[in-house]
């Protein structure tokens, strides 16, 4: 299993950039996420690991050793794509044999094999089955065991379970964090689904138009997000968000939200030097405070029942606030409710850089 390094990586076509200049380690045993919307470059990301796309600078390390100009079939890296390529009218057995044959491995050390992934992916009843007698989980499993086979140094996902239906996705995120647990492989997983990749993975990199904005556990962009763009993309539902009229002062604990009429929000104080003409404060819904006494006062625009908790969605001069509050508290569109927010849980952002500026 290996370690993945990508130092200074970019990707041009022409002159558009689709990947600037990434450094990251993914470290050995792994289950690492790309995550971003739609363009972002987290395919051509994908693509350069596995030696399918050549970068335009910088290089590709596995465990230390510079790979950046070996050719694709020589990483030992298995590619599993969203459409992964099945014979359909051959059967599961000889789906999963393919790239052993290529391989010239003898058939008794195939069988062995073979009926190791299919153990691990719980797939040996289906062994003799065609392909196209099968339902998307089972052929998606498949998939998985014909890259397992030739038991590749890491695993690269895109997308994987973008074709499946919302119950499907849900049962084979669970079936893919327990297999790389099982096998222990360094997994790099593709995803635009922030509750995918929050879900499966150890580590996160957010990407936005080409940049790895940042890289960490989910918990850490959840409650530290470095900028305005992690803090929403991450997370639901949604971070709220309240424009602040800059600069503040040097350790004012108070601000004037930038909406008439708004008023004054209790904020975490500032680290040195740090400021900005415009503000953005970000608190999540779990941590805004609703009750009669809350200082800023709003309407009720809609509750949303959530099973453990509720959302409320209120209308208030600083902007509407998604808050979370308990089931049982009784709240109807209409009602007229204070919001508080709670300053050790806020993050002020630089509405200019969108950078965090008072991360821990
Ligand atoms: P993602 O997987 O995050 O959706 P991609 O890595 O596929 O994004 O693409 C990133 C950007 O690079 C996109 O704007 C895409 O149009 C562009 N791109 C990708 N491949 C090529 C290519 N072969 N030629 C030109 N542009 C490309
Ligand atoms: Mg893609």
């Amino acid at each position: 299993m290996a370690e993945i390094r990508l130092v200074n990586l970019r990707k041009a076509f022409d002159d558009f950039v689709a990947v600037r200049d990434t450094t990251l380690t993914i470290h050995e045993g792994e289950f690492f996420a790309l995550l971003g919307p739609s363009g972002c470059g987290k395919t051509t990301t994908l693509r350069m690991i596995a030696g399918l796309e050549m970068p335009t600078s910088g290089r590709i390390e596995l465990d230390g050793r510079d790979v950046t100009s070996v050719r694709a079939a020589k990483r030992d890296i298995a590619f599993v794509f969203q459409m992964f390529a099945l014979y359909p009218h051959l059967r599961v057995k000889d789906n999963i044999a393919y790239p052993l044959r290529s391989q010239g491995i003898p058939a008794s050390e195939r069988k062995e094999r073979i009926d190791e992934v299919a153990r691990v992916l719980r797939i040996e009843h289906l062994l003799k089955r065609r392909i196209s007698s099968l339902a998307g989980g089972d052929r998606q499993r498949v998939a998985l065991a014909r890259g397992m086979v030739r038991r590749p140094r890491a695993f690269l996902m895109d997308e994987p379970l973008g074709t499946l239906d919302a119950e499907m996705r849900s049962a084979m995120r669970e079936e893919l964090r327990g297999l790389h647990d099982r096998i222990g492989a360094t997994s790099v997983y593709v995803t635009h689904d922030q509750i995918e990749a929050m879900s499966m993975a150890d580590r996160i990199a957010v990407m936005s138009k080409g940049d790895v904005l940042q890289a960490a556990p989910p918990m850490e962009l959840y409650l530290n997000p470095a900028s305005l763009f992690v803090a929403g993309f991450v997370g639901s539902p949604a971070m709220n968000f309240i424009e602040i009229e800059g600069p503040l002062a040097p350790g004012a604990t108070s601000a004037q939200a930038a909406l008439p009429g708004a008023p004054e929000l209790p904020v975490p104080a500032l680290p040195e030097g740090a400021s900005g003409q415009k503000l953005v404060l970000g608190i999540r819904p779990e941590h805004l405070k609703v009750g009669a006494d809350e200082p800023i006062s709003g309407t009720v625009f809609a509750t949303e029942y959530l099973g453990s908790h509720r959302l409320v969605v209120i209308e208030t001069p600083a902007g509407r606030l998604r808050a979370r509050v308990a089931k049982g508290l009784a709240l109807k569109i209409g009602d007229r409710i204070g919001v508080g927010v709670d300053p050790a849980w806020a993050i002020l952002f630089d509405a200019d850089t969108g950078l965090a500026l008072n991360r821990t």
